[in-house]
């Protein structure tokens, strides 16, 4: 299986019926990107720039996130590259963050709220990311967004950052896009009042089940309850994707479902066309990817989707994996 995998590294990324998807990778620094580059994706769908700001004592400066970011965009050359701000406070606390302990840290100070609560922090990283953005395709987007107001207030500590570059003569390029992570249920549900500020959606799979089931995704002892095809689960994510590719916003995943080849023919007949993973899933999927027919697996697609009976779900979604669909 390893060497038919392989085989299809530089065939393109298409479903049967010829449609083209976006199978990108996710990373954690640019000692990521050689994996990157083995598994052929089309970018970087979610660089998780927090990696920068762990196992060290301080904070990185400007400079050294510059050199990080310039160094990634460098490598992938005209491919997109993804930064997603620092996504820091809940599972990933560094050293240097002296906010106390939470009782409840996965409710707390966590990503945009914390980079909100800290706009000095904050806008370093955006200068360091606008200023690498002359060396690529930079597309930035904000984890862990609940509401419109945090959006409008990142966006406007970008327009900050921009002003700052401007006034000492920085250059850093207009072509950078900007997008919303949805992670948090009530995010999936206001979707529609972000579109008209943004650029591009990527739904966060692993914290949108976490947040709408209220399983803990780090927590053995309710593992077997941390369900990606809960119904309840699967109406945010096709309400997310309804409502961009309406408003013609492009939607992609980047959670940990994105990668899972079992659920690749369901995500499609959602409506997906974008994909973010682990560099090692990419071959994989792609190979679902290129076994699928987009009219063949509606009909069972939407059966899935009008049930919120979770044995049926199961059922269906063993149906849809079959070879010989
Ligand atoms: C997610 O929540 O699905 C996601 C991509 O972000 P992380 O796993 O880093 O929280
Ligand atoms: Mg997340």
């Amino acid at each position: 299986a390893r060497r038919k995998l392989s085989s299809i590294r530089k065939a393109s990324a298409q479903t049967e019926d010829g449609t083209p998807i976006d199978l990108m990778a996710n990373i954690e620094g640019p000692q990521d990107i050689e994996d990157v580059r083995g598994c052929g994706a089309a970018g970087v769908g979610l660089f998780r720039s927090e990696f920068l700001f762990l196992g060290r004592d301080s904070l990185p400066s400007e400079d050294e996130q510059y050199e990080a970011y310039r160094t990634v965009l460098e490598q992938m050359k005209e491919l997109p590259v993804t930064i997603r701000t620092m996504d820091l406070g809940a599972d990933k606390s560094p050293r240097w963050l002296n906010h106390g302990v939470a009782e409840n840290p996965a409710l707390g100070l966590t990503g945009i709220r914390l980079c909100l609560a800290e706009p000095l922090m904050f806008r370093v990283q955006l200068r360091a990311l606008l200023r690498a953005s002359v060396h690529g395709k930079l597309r930035v987007m904000f984890p862990m967004l609940n509401s419109l107001q945090e959006l409008r207030q990142a966006l406007a500590q970008v327009d900050y950052a921009r002003e700052e570059l401007r006034d000492e003569g920085q250059p850093y390029a207009d072509s950078v896009e900007f997008g919303a992570m949805i992670e948090i249920p009530s995010a999936a549900l206001v979707v529609g009042s972000f579109l008209k500020h943004i650029d591009f959606l990527s739904i966060g799979t692993n914290d949108l089940i976490q947040y709408t089931l209220a399983i803990d995704r780090n927590d053995d002892s309710v593992s077997h309850l941390y369900d990606p095809v809960h119904p309840a689960v699967l109406q945010l994510i096709l309400h997310t994707i309804k409502l961009g590719t309406r408003g013609g916003v492009p939607v992609s995943v980047c959670g940990e479902m994105a990668g899972d080849p079992r659920l690749t023919r369901l995500l499609l007949g959602m409506g997906l066309r974008k994909f973010s993973m682990h560099p090692a899933n990419v071959l994989a999927v792609k190979q679902q990817v290129r076994n699928t027919h987009l009219d063949r697996i509606a009909p069972l697609t939407s059966r899935m989707l009008r049930t919120e009976d979770p044995d049926r779900i199961v059922d269906l979604l063993q149906q849809l994996n079959a070879d010989t669909l």
